[in-house]
């Protein structure tokens, strides 16, 4: 039996969308479509029947336009889908929805060598641009999150963070314009080049975060910066999370800027290199500090990297290594990125805390306290210079444990204590969307859902996610 949903995408509906994109663009073949109702939360958001679903790959902004006048037409859900590698179910579609997947969307539109900016369309996957970026091998992009199959749209609206925020901040801090297709139908440009725009409300910073509930990207400009060419990564190994982490503030205080700080617990290192057959080269210690650098000379780099060292052993390091060849980088580099597919079939929930970074060392506690008292661990990686760490809370025999909501509620609750946030770089997205409440004052959601029914006054655009 079909569900009341499966009847709003009739015959008729895939038969005006293949109108507009075409025979070839327009899945509704139930086992094609299933690819495009998950993203990489999984089993943690429901999706709604494939067959209440149809996915639709525009080629151009103006058969977004098109899809999305249809849609709100007759009222139809719609969830822009980028890579699927977002990790707080807002990809999923939990209504019978219009899927629309940016996949086509995947050229350059310009370079610009005088502003030092690029425009892509949405569709472009992290890893194209850093393709297009290699025949300018001078400049780089600084933002990345951990998986390259991520699209630049998709990396826009869910704000992505990544590693290397210690110095270049996040995607918030590099987006200069965006082309949108609005919930109404509308193509409309916000931003372009400016690097000061202070003429009225900043809708490019409403639609930066936004989840695909406010619109749907199809074009994105970045801002570019000079590449620092000597790079080096260092681990250092710490017996406490306390040492590794009162070190970081002293670091940045000496004005030393590294791209990245990586916080590892040790067993969540040793789980990764040997998910992806490698070994961990730190066996002193409990916990890691990876360092990477850019410097624009050799020496200042070996500089920096010594003087960290030495820092680090005033504050109880007991090891330390430099990776010197591109090679040993590159493999420190996979361990931490692998991280998150090591222990993927083994947890519950990977949780995205953030906390003013000096309150780090209590929040960690208060969550390794929260976790014995539910007689399980929490094992932790993260990003400790922007005082954002991710927590492992574990399966139980293989099945999501009876007190997952108690427990992960109580570290919701202790992270916010410290002026912390639920999600810093993962999103709201559907799994988190009921600890609204708990961070936030009802004045403030009712704004927030105000501004939702401004842009999307149908709620046709991604429901669920977010706010209602
Ligand atoms: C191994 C791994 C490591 C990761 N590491 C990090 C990390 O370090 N930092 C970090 O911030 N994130 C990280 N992520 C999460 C993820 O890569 C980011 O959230 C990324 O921005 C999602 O992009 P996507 O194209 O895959 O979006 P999707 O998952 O396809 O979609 C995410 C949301 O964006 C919407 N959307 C997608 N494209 C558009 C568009 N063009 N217009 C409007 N809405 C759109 C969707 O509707 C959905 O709501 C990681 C993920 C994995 C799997």
């Amino acid at each position: 039996m079909k569900t009341e949903t499966a009847r709003v995408i009739n015959e008729e509906i895939i038969g005006e969308l293949r109108n507009i994109s075409g025979n070839d663009w327009v899945v509704s073949d139930m086992s094609q479509m299933e690819s495009y109702l998950y993203d990489e939360t999984e089993l943690a958001v429901r999706p709604v029947a494939a067959d209440g679903c149809v996915v639709v790959k525009p080629g151009t902004a103006e058969e977004v336009s098109g899809i999305v006048k249809l849609a709100n037409e007759y009222k139809i859900p719609v969830v822009p889908r980028g890579g699927g590698t977002g990790l707080c179910g807002a990809a999923i579609p939990t209504k019978s929805s219009i899927v629309v997947s940016l996949e086509r969307l995947n050229k350059l539109v310009e370079f610009d060598n005088k502003n030092i900016m690029i425009t892509v369309e949405a569709g472009v996957t992290l890893e194209g641009l850093l393709e297009m970026l290699k025949e300018h091998d001078k400049l780089f992009f600084p933002v990345h999150p951990g998986d390259e199959g991520a699209q630049i749209g998709g990396m826009v609206v869910e704000n992505a963070g990544g590693v290397r925020a210690v110095k270049h901040g996040i995607m918030r801090n590099h987006i200069k314009g965006v082309e949108v297709v609005l919930p109404t139908g509308e193509l409309v440009t916000l931003g372009g080049k400016l690097i000061k725009n202070n003429m009225g409300y900043d809708l490019l910073h409403m639609m930066i975060g936004s989840e695909g509930t406010l619109g749907i990207v199809t074009k994105v400009t970045l801002k570019l910066y000079a590449k620092n060419p000597n790079i080096g990564t260092l681990l250092v190994s710490f017996n406490t999370t306390e040492e590794a982490s009162d070190i970081v503030p002293k670091i940045l205080q000496d004005g030393i800027t590294p791209l990245a700080i990586e916080y590892m617990d040790r067993e969540v290192a040793l789980e990764s290199a040997e998910h992806i057959g490698q070994a961990y080269p730190a066996t002193e210690g409990s916990v890691d500090l990876m360092f990477i650098l850019d410097e624009a000379t050799e020496d200042e780099l070996y500089e920096k990297c010594e003087r960290i060292v030495g820092m680090c052993e005033e504050n109880g390091a007991v090891d330390s290594l430099i990776a010197e060849s591109t090679k040993e980088q590159r493999a420190l580099l996979e361990i931490r990125s692998n991280v998150y597919t090591a222990y993927k079939e083994n947890i519950a929930d990977a949780l995205d805390i953030a906390v003013p970074s000096g309150s780090v060392p209590d929040m960690l506690k208060d969550i390794s306290a929260i976790a014995k008292k539910y007689n399980t661990i929490s094992p932790a990686v993260g990003h400790i210079a922007d005082g954002n760490v991710h927590n492992f809370l574990m399966l139980d025999n293989g099945e999501i444990p009876e007190y997952l909501d108690d427990m992960r509620n109580e570290m919701y609750d202790a992270a916010i204590s410290y002026g912390g946030t639920v999600t810093a770089e993962h999103g709201t997205g559907k799994t988190r969307k009921r600890h609204m409440e708990q961070q936030y004052s009802a004045r403030e959601i009712e704004i927030m859902q105000n501004i939702k029914k401004a842009f999307d006054p149908n709620g046709i655009f991604n429901p669920g996610t977010i706010v209602d």
